[in-house]
């Protein structure tokens, strides 16, 4: 039952996804399976974020008390810069997400955002500030608009179709007879995982965060789509924070720092030109892809 003691955000998501006839039922028990155990300490104060300086401090965690999954990780993200986390699955990566958003707490070291430990601030203030693309989008049975406007509460139209143009789906929304009153979701629009994503990019910009996390969030598309997106994608990191989660190094060239995660320690760093001359995990990362690259292009033709 206490599961049933969440942030109110979350009831009241919860409660307007059943009001309206939930079929997504696999994201509802989703959502009821975020944790609860983080709580505000007593007082805490909202957070401030003047620049967006970002700082991991040896942080170490682990689901369970007996298999840590972090073990000392220190990331420092300058304000507006853009850090890449790549790594074989499992090593850590969505979890290092999971932490920013503090969906958990730490069993060791800090995460701060311009110097303000994040588990000492609100967390509405913390979640306000942090924007999140995850890897599925989940889409409410709802209007598109609707599902655009959940990226914060009380935004206005002109800023919803803003972020519709920003992500580069406005025009596929226009051409809906409904527009952004469509239907979407399972007695609706069906969308393609491209435009989902877009939606869950457009989300994002209507949410404005000073800090954007990028969790493999085009790893689902086709190579085009995912180019498309790239795009885009670049253009919001600009002047934000971000932290780019990504399986395919193709989308993390450009990154001020790259860092390479293994079985949940850092095991490289620093730009891909520094990481192709180490020859270690990241090269040979690199010339796989790249040998995939050349092999699908082959078989294209
Ligand atoms: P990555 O994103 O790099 O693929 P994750 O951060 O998702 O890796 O997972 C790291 C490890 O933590 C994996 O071994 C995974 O099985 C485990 N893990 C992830 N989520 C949970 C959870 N909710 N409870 C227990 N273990 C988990
Ligand atoms: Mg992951």
């Amino acid at each position: 039952l206490s599961q049933l003691f969440r942030p109110l955000d979350l009831l009241g998501m919860v409660y307007r996804t059943i009001r309206q006839g939930v079929i997504d039922m696999a994201a509802m028990f989703d959502l009821i399976d975020t944790p609860s155990e983080v709580i505000d300490a007593p007082g805490a104060p909202a957070l401030t974020v003047t620049q967006g300086h970002v700082r991991f401090e040896d942080v170490r965690f682990g689901y369970d008390d007996d298999r840590a999954i972090l073990k000392g990780i220190t990331i420092d993200i300058p304000a507006g810069h853009t850090v890449a986390v790549v790594g074989p699955s499992g090593a850590g990566k969505s979890t290092l997400a999971r932490l920013m958003y503090r969906f958990y707490d730490l069993t060791g070291g800090r995460i701060t955002i311009d110097g303000q430990d994040i588990a000492r601030v609100t967390q509405a203030s913390l979640r306000a500030a942090v924007g999140i693309v995850p890897q599925d989008t989940v889409l409410f049975n709802d209007t598109i608009g609707y599902n655009i406007a959940y990226g914060r509460e009380g935004a206005t139209e002109a800023e919803i179709v803003a972020a519709a143009r920003g992500a580069a789906i406005a025009d596929f929304i226009e051409r809906q007879p409904d527009g952004y009153e469509t239907r979407v979701g399972e007695r609706g629009l069906k969308l393609s995982g491209g435009e989902k994503q877009r939606v869950a990019i457009a989300r994002t910009l209507v949410k404005n965060p000073p800090i954007l996390i990028l969790d493999e969030a085009t790893s689902a598309l086709d190579s085009r789509t995912e180019a498309e997106i790239q795009a885009t994608l670049e253009r919001i990191e600009q002047g934000r924070t971000t932290i780019v989660i990504a399986h395919r190094l193709s989308t993390v060239v450009a990154a001020d720092e790259i860092i390479v995660l293994d079985a949940g320690r850092i095991v490289e760093r620093g730009t891909h030109a520094d990481l192709l001359r180490q020859a270690g995990l990241y090269a040979e990362m690199w010339n796989r892809q790249a040998q995939e690259r050349a092999e699908q292009t082959l078989a294209a033709e």
